[in-house]
C-alpha cells in the first residue's frame, strides 16, 4: 500500500518514497542492515489483497493523496509472518490506484515500468 508523492510511490506509513527504475532498500537505524531479527525495520507486505483493504478501510477516503495497492517483488533478506513479509529489498510488481487521475496513473506507469491500473 502507498501514496502517491509527486508522481512518486510513497511508504503508507513512513519512510522514503520509493526510487524509480531501482530497488528501494531497506535499512535500520540501529543496525545497518536491515530487516533485523527482533526489530520492525524493513519492508513490509502484506500476504493478501484482502488483507491490504482491510487495512485501507481503516482509511478515510478520499485520502488527501492517491491510495495505491499493488504487488511487490521482495528478495535478500526476507522474514516472513502469518501475515506477510518484511523484506530487504522491493520493487513494484503491478499497481492498482484510487482517486488521482490519468496524470497519476501515466506519471507512476512513467516512472516504475510496471503496469497501473486504475481502479476509480
Ligand atoms: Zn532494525
Amino acid at each position: 500500500m502507498w501514496q502517491v508523492d509527486r508522481g512518486r510511490l510513497a511508504s503508507w506509513t513512513r519512510g522514503p518514497r520509493w526510487p524509480a527504475q531501482e530497488r528501494l532498500e531497506a535499512r535500520c537505524p540501529m543496525r545497518g542492515k536491515a530487516p533485523a531479527a527482533g526489530h520492525r525495520c524493513g519492508i513490509y507486505a502484506v500476504r493478501t489483497r484482502e488483507l491490504a483493504e482491510r487495512l485501507l478501510a481503516d482509511v478515510r477516503l478520499p485520502a488527501p493523496r492517491p491510495v495505491v495497492v499493488g504487488r511487490v517483488s521482495l528478495w535478500g533478506r526476507v522474514f516472513e509472518n502469518t501475515h506477510g513479509w518484511r523484506a530487504q529489498f522491493a520493487y513494484p510488481y503491478e499497481l492498482f490506484v484510487l482517486g488521482g487521475n490519468d496524470g497519476t496513473t501515466h506519471a507512476l506507469r512513467d516512472a516504475y515500468a510496471v503496469d497501473v491500473l486504475s481502479l476509480s
